[in-house]
């Protein structure tokens, strides 16, 4: 329904690389980075494109341009997937969404949101780990609110509640996933999982 998950080996390769616990940050985020041109290449398909006349040495034919792209990465995990989007999407627009869980009402809550205008805009918001999708769902409001054309979500790994979180609260976003995951513990972990994606990056442990 709203889930495409991706079959290629590289992404499995390097879906194995994120999950062993013994791989350190630097691998970590060249893992991280691997994954993530594999789920450009999928989510990429469906971008709208442009018939453009373009001169080759030998004679004038028809080329193709996308246009009008966008990434935003919601902190701090996605940021690990955003230099692969930019080696693919060199002139998309940036923009951050950072959410944290408040511990009384366990509700998301914003501490830093910068989005660039995305009227008219394809979006990929970038969120390894959807989990029970309250950051994802939040987020995603916020780029709605921009003005976006249309949405995808870049996921690593996806898990039940939060797929269907999502499917309730917009059922017109795609998601675009390594793994979709058995289930979550009783902190929100997902299980198998890979951990704490932005500990793990960054080495906060
Ligand atoms: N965020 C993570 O980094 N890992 C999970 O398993 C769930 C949420």
């Amino acid at each position: 329904m709203n889930l495409t998950v991706i079959d290629h080996p590289l992404a499995r390769h390097y879906l194995t690389v994120l999950r062993d616990e013994r791989t350190q940050p630097e691998a970590f985020r060249a893992a991280a980075r691997g994954l993530t041109y594999t789920l450009v290449m999928e989510a990429t398909k469906r971008l709208p494109f442009f018939e453009i006349e373009v001169t080759t040495p030998m004679e004038k034919t028809i080329g193709y341009r996308v246009d009008n792209v966008a990434a935003v990465a919601v902190l701090r995990a996605g940021l690990g997937m955003l230099d692969a989007v930019l080696d693919m999407l060199p002139g998309c627009k940036v923009g951050f969404a950072g959410v944290q869980r408040d511990e009384e009402t366990a509700l998301p809550q914003e501490y830093y949101s910068r989005l660039p205008d995305l009227s008219e805009s394809s979006v990929f918001v970038l969120e390894p780990m959807l989990a029970t999708g309250g950051s994802l769902s939040w987020a995603v409001e916020k780029v709605k609110s921009s003005g976006a054309r249309d949405i995808t979500c870049l996921c690593v790994v996806t898990a039940p509640d939060g797929v269907r979180r999502m499917y309730d609260d917009h059922p017109d976003v795609h998601i675009i996933a390594a793994a979709h995951d058995r289930e979550l513990n009783d902190r929100a972990y997902i299980l198998p999982g890979l951990g704490d994606m932005g500990d793990r990056l960054f080495g906060t442990f």
